[in-house]
């Protein structure tokens, strides 16, 4: 399969996990910021090819994970109204909220339907003029500039009965509270290839120079994986601090402008708690005051909803690359993904749903 296959070849593989071990001198840590990169880890086994003492951390990159639980507890809240049709992507349907979750709205006879755009959300506003349509609006920047366009599409045909749920998080606001915290126990990063394809690197090199680290882009296919770890071995090993990308088949350091504008029309950064780690300033997207009709909060009022999160799940550890998620005393048992405690257990993105799928067998 051309364009797969390349970047899954066994021999360049082994060459390249070679390079990595006639490199390093010393133990490492380092994050993949993104839960599909944590996925593709986990799944071919990478982490298990590093020299000894090089570790792979997993970072706070699954959008679905880190929307916070009062988000999950008002898209409940809103879906069970009645005349609401509710769209969201397919992996937001299984997350626990405090009490219940979309799934079992929709089975509770909830509109609750699977959208694979969010377009596709306004033109079900189009066809049902006599209902409300709210538009899950999660993830980091790659999905924000595609969320944005729909509102700026349903005003242009006039749509007074579309809007969507905002929980938009941006990526490095996030990293600063990583490297920043006194628990830091990361030496290099591989940032997210596809983030970066939108808003570029600028971000990333005054990170990189406070926090002295390592940044490297990095796709998400075996290949990319091992040689971004390389590049990143490579700075540590020789002391530098750089911002490097891997992924330069697709990344431009200024992103994409097109995107970027589109964001900065519709969306403002504002301070966003994420589940299980807490409000981190600035580090979040709300729409903009000329938007406010399309805001589902405002057009639903449901603020004060949300309650807590389960106390035997630790995901706000596992986020931070602080716990593996087969530490989780509830992982496999009282958690697993038919009954999960948490989102990364559900997440297609989720670090304890990549264990529970390619890692059971190591349960006790
Ligand atoms: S295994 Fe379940 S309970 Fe434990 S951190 Fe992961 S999602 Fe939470």
């Amino acid at each position: 399969m051309k364009y797969l296959d390349e970047y899954r070849d066994p021999a360049a593989a082994r060459r390249l996990v070679e390079a990595i071990r006639g490199l390093v001198t010393r133990p490492w840590n380092l994050m993949e910021v993104c839960g599909g990169q944590t996925h593709a880890i986990v799944r071919f086994g990478i982490d298990e090819l590093l020299p000894e003492g090089v570790r792979l951390i997993h970072g706070p990159g699954c959008p679905v994970c880190v929307t916070p639980i009062e988000l999950i507890d008002k898209a409940v809240a809103i879906a069970a109204r009645p005349g609401v049709i509710f769209c969201s992507f397919g992996d937001m349907l299984r997350v626990p909220g405090s009490a219940s979750d979309l799934f079992r709205v929709r089975s509770e006879g909830g509109d609750v339907r699977v959208v694979y755009s969010p377009l596709d959300a306004v033109r079900i506003a189009a066809e049902n003029p006599g209902r409300q349509v709210v538009f899950f609006a999660v993830g980091f920047e790659t999905t924000a500039p595609a969320n944005a366009l729909s509102v700026l599409e349903a005003r242009r045909l006039g749509l007074a009965n579309y809007s969507v749920l905002v929980s938009h998080v941006l990526v490095p606001p996030a990293l600063e509270a990583v490297l920043g915290s006194p628990d830091r126990i990361v030496d290099g990063l591989l940032a997210a290839g596809h983030v970066c394809a939108v808003m570029g690197t600028e971000a990333y090199h005054p990170l990189a120079a406070r926090h002295r680290v390592p940044i490297v882009v990095t796709a998400f296919e075996p290949l990319d994986l091992l040689q971004g770890i390389h590049m990143a071995l490579r700075q540590l090993e020789e002391g530098r601090a750089e911002v490097e990308n891997q992924y330069d088949r697709v990344v431009r350091p200024g992103g994409n402008p097109a995107a970027r504008a589109v964001m900065d029309e519709v969306f403002r950064v504002a301070d966003r708690a994420w589940r299980g780690i807490g409000v981190i300033p600035m580090s979040g997207l709300v729409l903009r005051e000329a938007f406010a009709a399309f805001d589902a909060e405002r057009v639903f009022e449901v603020e004060g909803v949300g309650g807590p999160e389960s106390p035997h799940c630790r995901s706000g550890l596992v986020l931070q690359g602080l716990l593996k998620p087969q530490a989780c005393p509830a992982f496999g048992t009282l958690c697993t993904p038919d009954n999960p405690l948490g989102a990364t257990m559900v997440s297609g993105e989720g670090a304890c749903a990549a264990y529970y799928r390619y890692r059971r067998h190591g349960l006790a």
